[in-house]
């Protein structure tokens, strides 16, 4: 018989298996915000100015494509670490930190997480409740055990932070600790600059590993004030991991480019994690691909695309934010008494509306709008032509 005759069917995404019934559906006024992409106000997927000017240059003298360094290109490493810590040259100054290219932020997360099982190979990962579903399933294929730490709090729509100090304070030294460092998916709700403060001086006290998830820089405040916890982690003097993504920032979802970044104590000790960080990429797929990232170092590193770029970021996050506003208000007219004000203080693509499992199946049933059961809903999926029918939707489901 078969050598495949016993596979059982393993249980399909969620959130693709929403998009899937969304594309199935025949109605006109559909609606999907289930995804977690962003779309522009015509409900498109933008290809961005300063990324079409750097393939267009790239493509008028086309590089052959050689592998790449194991950890990717230098230049686009060096970029990323720029962005991510500009504001402390001395740090990359002394060489404290390192960066691989990654396949996107999952790949950057699988690597990271790799890379931490051969270093504390009975450490448990602690991710928030709730987290992005692919946290717990990448840290428990690298054969982590996974468990969560408080963060949700439904009551207030925002963050459970005593409960979270609570259950950072009680876990055992050398924990990994998944933070998300902004925009926090699937709920919205960050920490205060006061509140990492706090959890930086638990991971010290504690001897907790910070791990670090940056997948929508510039999404919430800007470029520089959405990185403000790397600066706060850095100057903590503690090591720790970073992932980050370009997939959301420069809408390059499907070129995948992301990357692993290490902090550690000093350049010796940098030079060391790389070279294992290297075997750790070797042999999962030995280099990373060239177009993307090749792409996104030459928008980082020239003026005048750079500046194209920010601005193209800036009217993603503002798109974003007048959304958020136009909702509540919509509601707000529509009678609905219920204070979803909420929803502007959350930050990022997402919003936990605080819509049951049942009123989201309202949504799709009677009205064609696709939520996620947990109710999160992706502002950046709203324009000006499906807002008023979205509000409408919700005003009834919820009256
Ligand atoms: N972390 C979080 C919190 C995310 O939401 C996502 C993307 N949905 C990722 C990581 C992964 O990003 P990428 O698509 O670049 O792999």
């Amino acid at each position: 018989s078969s050598i495949f005759a016993d596979v059982a069917l393993a249980p399909r995404d969620p959130i693709l298996g929403l998009t899937e019934a969304f594309n199935a559906d025949t109605r006109a006024n559909k609606v999907n915000l289930g995804v977690g992409v962003y779309y522009d106000d015509e409900g498109k997927l933008p290809l961005l100015k300063a990324v079409r000017a750097a393939e267009e240059a790239r493509m008028k003298n086309p590089p052959a494509r050689g592998y790449q360094p194991i950890e990717g290109s230098v230049v686009y490493d060096q970029a990323v670490q720029a962005l991510l810590f500009g504001h402390d040259t001395q740090l990359l100054r002394d060489k404290r930190v390192i960066t691989a290219q990654a396949i996107g932020g999952t790949g950057a997360l699988k690597i990271g997480a790799d890379y931490l099982k051969r270093l504390v190979p009975n450490a448990t990962v602690y991710i928030s409740d709730p987290s992005w579903e692919n946290h717990r399933a990448l840290f428990e294929a690298a054969e982590f055990p996974v468990k969560t730490y408080t963060y949700y709090d439904a009551s207030t729509r925002g963050v459970n932070f005593a409960g979270m100090l609570a259950d950072l304070n009680a876990m055992p030294k050398d924990s990994i600790v998944l933070l998300h460092a902004c925009c926090h998916n699937p709920t919205g709700a960050d920490l205060s600059n006061e509140q990492w403060d706090q959890v930086i001086d638990v991971i010290r006290a504690k001897g907790l590993i910070a791990f670090l998830d940056m997948a929508y820089q510039g999404f919430a405040e800007g470029i520089q004030p959405d990185a403000i916890v790397l600066d706060k982690f850095a100057h903590s003097g503690l090591q720790f991991l970073v992932s980050s993504s370009f997939s959301k920032s420069f809408s390059l979802y499907g070129e995948r480019v992301g990357a692993l970044s290490i902090v550690t104590e000093s350049s010796d000790e940098s030079a060391r994690v790389l070279s294992q960080l290297k075997r750790v990429i070797r042999t999962n797929y030995s280099n990373p691909p060239t177009h993307g990232a090749a792409v996104v170092a030459a928008v980082l590193t020239s003026p005048e695309l750079r500046v194209m770029w920010e601005h193209e970021l800036a009217e993603m996050r503002e798109r974003i934010r007048a959304m958020r506003i136009a909702l509540v208000e919509k509601l707000k007219a529509k009678g609905v008494k219920q204070d979803f004000s909420f929803v502007i203080q959350q930050r990022g693509m997402f919003s936990y509306t605080g819509l049951t499992a049942d009123q989201v199946d309202v949504l799709r049933d009677k009205y064609g709008i696709y939520a996620v059961s947990t109710g999160r809903i992706c502002l950046a999926a709203l324009n000006n032509k499906n807002i008023d029918a979205v509000a409408d939707a919700i005003a009834a489901v919820v009256a």
